[in-house]
C-alpha cells in the first residue's frame, strides 16, 4: 500500500535520529517508496562501535516483535535474542523462584542487545533505500524557510525539508524547536530515582553464570536489582534506587555515592550476587547514573511540518518494558495514516488522536509496574492474585486475560489493557479478600462478574 505508481510524486521525509525508532520509521516509509533522509548524531555505530548511553540490552515483545515483522527485521534480530520466560525472583532470604509471564514457551519476550539491535534497522533502512548521515547533530531549525541545521564534522550544515519526523528521543532537539514555535504543553515528572549499570561476566567455562532463560529480580521493597541475559553469556545488571536520601532508612544514590557503599549495600540486601559481579567497584564507580522521568506533551506535531514519536513524544519510566516496544508500535501507527492520507497534516493528526491515550496508558502502567517489580512480586496476596489470573484465564479464555499477558503479547491498544485491567484487579480483589488459597474462591460468584462486566476480547489485526 501506499507506494507511488509511475509517475506519482515521491513522497519525501526527514527523520531526525536513528535510534530504535527513526531506523526502524526509515525502513517503513522506505518499503513504502519514499525518499528517506536520517539525520543522527552519534558516529555510524558499524564502524566505531556501538555508543551507548541508555540501557544495554532490552526487553522485546510482541508489540514490538510485530512492528520488526513489518520491517522483515524480526529474523535477524531473535537470531541475536535470548529467551525469557519469566521473572527469577531472588527473596533476601530463600530460593529464587521462576514466576513464568505467560502459558507455556509461546508467550516469552526476548532481551536484545541495544547495539546489535540499532544496527539490524539500520542496515535495514538502508537496505531498503533510506539514505544516513552520522554524526549530524540537529541544532535549529527553521520551520519558514523550511530547512534545517545540523552540526558534525566541525561545521554546521543547512538542509531543506519537506517533514520532519522527529524520533530524537528523550531530549529531543526537534521537541525544543517545536516547542518554541508553539506551545506543545510539555510536562516531565521525575521519579526521583534513578538507575546504574552493572556485569555479570561468563563462568569460567564460559557459559552463563545463572538461569540464562528469564529476567531476575532481587526485590527489596523500595529498591531493586534485575539482570537481563545477553547473548555473549553476560548478564546487565540494573540497581534502581532514589536519588536523594528519603529519610526512610532506605539506599539512595545519594547515601551509596560510591563503590564503597555498594559493596556494603549488596553484601547486606544483594549477597548472592556479588560472587557474580567480580568488577562491582569498577562499574559501580565508572558507570554514569541515569534518570527516568515521563514526558507528557499536549502536541506531538505542528501542521504537516514536523512530528514526533518514540521517546521524543512520551519517554517513559522503563517498569514495563515497553518504551521501545510502544516506539515501535508508533511507526507503524504514523505509517498507516500516512498511507491512508496523501495530506501529511491530516495524517499527522489522525496519528496524535489514535496514539496519544496508548501512549498515557502505558506510561502509567509502567509507573505502576514499578512497584509491582521492587515490592509485590514476593507479597502472598499478590501471589495469590496472579495464580487466581491463569485459573481465570483457563476458564473465561476470551475475557479474563492476565494484564501481563494484554500488554505483553497481545496487540490491543495499551489503552483498553489499561482499562480492562482495572477492572480485572477489582475482581481479583474482591475474590481473594481473606482467603489464602485458590481452591476456596467462589468460581460462580466470579464467572457472574466476568460476563457482566468483561466482554470478550479480540487482538487488534
Ligand atoms: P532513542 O533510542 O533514545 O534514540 C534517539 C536517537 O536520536 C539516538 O540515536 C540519538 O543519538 C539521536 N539523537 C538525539 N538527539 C539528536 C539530535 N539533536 N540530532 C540527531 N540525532 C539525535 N524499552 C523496552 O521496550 N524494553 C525494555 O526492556 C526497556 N528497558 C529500558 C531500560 C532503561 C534503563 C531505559 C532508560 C529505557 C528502557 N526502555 C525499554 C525504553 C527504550 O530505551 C526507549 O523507549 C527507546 O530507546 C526509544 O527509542 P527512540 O528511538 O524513541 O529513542
Amino acid at each position: 500500500a501506499g507506494v507511488p505508481g509511475a509517475g506519482a510524486a515521491r513522497r519525501e521525509a526527514t527523520i531526525v535520529g536513528a535510534g530504535l525508532a527513526g531506523a526502524l520509521m526509515a525502513t517503513l516509509l522506505a518499503q513504502r517508496g519514499w525518499k528517506v533522509e536520517v539525520y543522527e548524531s552519534r558516529g555510524d555505530p558499524r564502524l566505531h562501535g556501538f555508543a551507548g548511553g541508555r540501557s544495554i540490552n532490552l526487553a522485546l515483545a510482541e508489540r514490538g516483535l510485530h512492528a520488526l515483522r513489518a520491517a522483515d527485521a524480526d529474523r535477524d534480530v531473535l537470531a541475536q535474542a535470548v529467551m525469557m520466560r519469566g521473572r527469577m525472583v531472588h527473596p533476601l532470604d530463600g530460593t529464587p523462584q521462576l514466576q513464568r509471564y505467560g502459558r507455556d514457551d509461546s508467550e516469552v519476550i526476548w532481551s536484545v542487545s541495544r547495539g546489535e539491535l540499532n544496527i539490524t534497522l539500520i542496515n535495514a533502512a538502508e537496505s531498503a533505500g533510506a539514505v544516513l548521515h552520522f554524526d549530524r547533530r540537529l541544532e535549529a531549525v527553521d520551520f519558514a524557510a523550511r530547512r534545517a541545521f545540523y552540526r558534525g564534522d566541525g561545521a554546521l550544515h543547512r538542509v531543506g525539508f519537506s517533514t520532519l519526523i522527529g524520533c530524537d528521543g528523550a531530549g529531543s532537539t526537534l521537541r525544543a524547536q517545536m516547542g518554541q514555535r508553539a506551545d506543545l504543553g510539555e510536562r516531565t515528572d521525575w521519579l526521583g530515582h534513578g538507575y546504574k549499570e552493572l556485569e555479570i561476566p561468563p563462568a569460567a567455562d564460559g557459559d552463563f553464570r545463572i538461569e540464562p532463560n528469564a529476567l531476575h529480580i532481587w526485590p527489596r521493597g523500595r529498591y531493586m536489582c534485575i539482570a537481563l541475559p545477553n547473548d555473549e553469556r553476560t548478564f546487565t545488571v540494573t540497581l534502581f534506587m532514589a536519588m536523594r536520601d528519603e529519610g526512610v532508612g532506605d539506599p539512595s544514590f545519594e547515601t551509596v555515592p560510591t563503590a564503597t557503599e555498594a559493596r556494603a549495600l549488596f553484601e547486606r540486601d544483594f549477597a548472592d550476587t556479588l560472587p557474580l559481579i567480580p568488577e562491582l567497584e569498577h562499574d559501580f564507580d565508572t558507570n554514569p547514573i541515569g534518570t527516568l522521568g515521563t514526558l507528557y506533551l499536549d502536541r506531538w506535531h505542528l501542521g504537516g511540518d514536523a512530528v514526533l514519536i518514540g521517546d521524543a513524544a512520551h519517554a517513559m519510566v522503563p517498569f514495563h518494558g515497553q518504551g521501545m516496544n510502544c516506539a515501535f508500535e508508533d511507526c507503524v501507527a504514523l505509517a498507516r495514516q500516512l498511507d491512508a492520507s496523501a495530506d501529511l497534516a491530516t495524517a499527522y493528526a489522525a496519528f496524535e488522536a489514535q496514539r496519544m491515550p496508548d501512549a498515557a496508558a502505558i506510561q502509567r502502567m509502567a509507573l505502576d509496574n514499578y512497584i509491582e517489580m521492587r515490592d509485590l512480586v514476593d507479597d502472598a496476596d499478590y501471589l495469590l492474585q496472579r495464580e487466581l489470573e491463569l485459573a481465570l484465564q483457563a476458564r473465561h479464555p476470551t475475557r479474563f486475560i492476565p494484564h501481563y499477558a494484554m500488554v505483553t503479547f497481545m496487540r490491543i491498544p495499551y489503552s483498553l489493557a489499561l482499562e480492562r485491567s482495572e477492572v480485572q484487579r477489582g475482581i481479583l480483589e474482591r475474590a481473594t479478600q481473606g482467603l489464602s488459597s485458590v481452591d476456596e474462591v467462589d468460581f460462580e460468584v466470579v464467572a457472574a462478574e466476568i460476563e457482566r462486566l468483561l466482554p470478550p476480547l479480540e487482538d487488534a489485526a
